[in-house]
């Protein structure tokens, strides 16, 4: 037994020695991660990861929030399989397959009313970009070419691509690459902790929309479209909105004949309690880009929804070039396709959305004894997502410096403890999949706890 366990702590470092001579991993400074002695995960099942040495995880962030119905799904692993059988991949320049018709015609069953076109890809970023490129286009072919920028909220995340970037406002992400980025109108988001002129959540979104309102009367003309994430802001640190502000933000969109472009990547598929964010507020966008939990979280796939009124602005004469210029290898993959399908199914079958109120709650209780921690400056949470802001001085609002690694430090004692978490700063984010069960959360809930009690004390 010891001998075998030491063998596997061996081969473990064996396969982190091989990791840090050949890969690049996102998002991380590799001087540090040189010295970490990261997990490799060898396999995992529902919401659990398990690495090489035989360790326990739950999977805290559901694999950077895609992992919805849990790792390994029996349904969606069926599908793949089944799917494999027949057709691994065709291009869709000039061909089509059943998956992607069957389920572009269910996702629009599901979508917000109005939309009625689906365009694949392969990522959130590539589905945002082409979010983008939709509007730009359709204004231009329908005699308003003036209308060419974008508004965006601050602390909006859209993707790591350039156009998605450009319409980003996450400043740490953005800096090393602005003269690759394109103008972009800004307006003020919902972080009602650090806003200057408010103190709840309902007075700030209230100062938004005003905001808004202003950019929108006097840059409407030269808008595309207004970008955001319905809900909640994503990396920007788990920024909720009130019920009402994706709603306010569409009127303004109506009025001017704007666009309302919404990125239901990280929100989509039950993440905030209901299918699609944007259902809370019962908005309708003319464009929708969805990819993390849309195959269950298993493979790359993604999608932009648009309107029947912007897909014909494409319609045309040959000659008129007036067809949309987008496309990647990979567009509509039928085992991405069948996964998404099964996902789709499995939402029903296993009634996902009708049993996250008693999760939602457990998440919420599990964190609430933390509201009086010293370090614990605000808890923010929608439907089984949660984000816990820790700061240095809790009167002052004071961040940590960002040398001090807090956030990171947080999610390393978590890993100790049997959890893996991924921190935004110090932001600490809690977003399970949608299948943990109750006991699952609760222990979640008290790993998080105690981490934060473990590093912060
Ligand atoms: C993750 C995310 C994206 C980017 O998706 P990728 O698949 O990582 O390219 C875009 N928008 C939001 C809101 C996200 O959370």
């Amino acid at each position: 037994m010891r001998s075998s366990n030491r063998s596997r702590k061996s081969e473990s470092a064996a396969w982190r020695a091989r990791d840090r001579k050949v890969l690049w991993h996102p998002f991380t400074q590799h001087a540090a991660w040189d010295a970490e002695e990261f997990p490799i995960i060898e396999r995992a099942e529902g919401s659990w990861l398990v690495d090489l040495e035989g360790r326990r995880f739950l999977d805290g962030v559901s694999s950077m929030w895609c992992t919805s119905l849990g790792h390994r799904h029996p349904g969606i692993t069926r599908a793949i399989v089944r799917q494999l059988k027949k057709l691994d991949h065709a291009t869709f320049l000039g061909l089509s397959h059943p998956p992607a018709i069957e389920l572009a015609e269910r996702l629009l069953a599901r979508a917000p009313r109005g939309l009625s076109r689906v365009f694949y890809s392969d990522n959130g970023s590539t589905a945002m970009e082409i979010a983008l490129k939709m509007a730009i286009q359709y204004w231009r072919q329908t005699g308003r070419p003036e209308r060419t920028k974008f508004v965006a909220l601050t602390e909006g995340y859209h993707g790591d691509t350039v156009g998605a970037m450009s319409v980003g406002g996450v400043d740490p992400f953005l800096d090393a690459y602005r003269p690759l980025l394109f103008p972009t109108l800004r307006a003020p988001t919902t972080y009602s902790y650090r806003c200057p002129k408010a103190s709840t959540l309902e007075e700030c979104a209230a100062h938004c929309i005003e905001d808004l309102a202003a950019i929108l009367a006097k840059h409407a003309p030269e808008v595309a479209g207004v970008v955001m994430e319905p809900g909640v802001q994503g990396a920007g640190g788990m920024i909720v909105q009130p019920p009402g502000f994706v709603k306010s933000v569409e009127e303004l969109c109506r009025k001017h004949d704007v666009f309302l472009v919404l990125d239901e990547v990280m929100t989509g598929f039950g993440r905030t309690g209901t299918m699609f964010a944007c259902e809370r507020d019962g908005v309708r966008p003319d464009l929708m880009a969805i990819s993390k939990g849309l195959t269950g979280g298993f493979l790359p796939l993604a999608a932009t929804l648009a309107t029947e009124r912007i897909f014909q602005g494409f319609l045309g004469e040959i000659r008129d070039r007036r067809a949309l210029y987008h496309g990647h290898t990979y567009t509509g993959n039928p085992i991405g396709c069948a996964a998404a399908l099964a996902a789709l199914e499995a939402f029903d079958k296993e009634r996902v959305l009708e049993r996250l109120p008693a999760k939602v709650e457990a998440l919420q209780k599990g964190l609430a004894p933390l509201e009086s921690h010293p370090h614990v400056g605000e808890i923010r949470q929608l439907g089984l997502l949660a984000g816990i802001e820790v700061v240095k001085d809790k009167t002052t609002r004071e961040s940590y410096r960002y040398e001090e690694r807090t956030g990171h430090r947080v999610i390393l004692e978590a890993r100790r403890r049997g959890a893996i978490l991924r921190p935004l700063a110090d932001v600490i984010v809690v977003m399970p999949p949608l299948t943990a069960t109750i006991a699952e959360i609760k222990k979640l809930g008290r790993i998080v706890r105690d981490s934060i009690r473990a590093v912060l004390d």
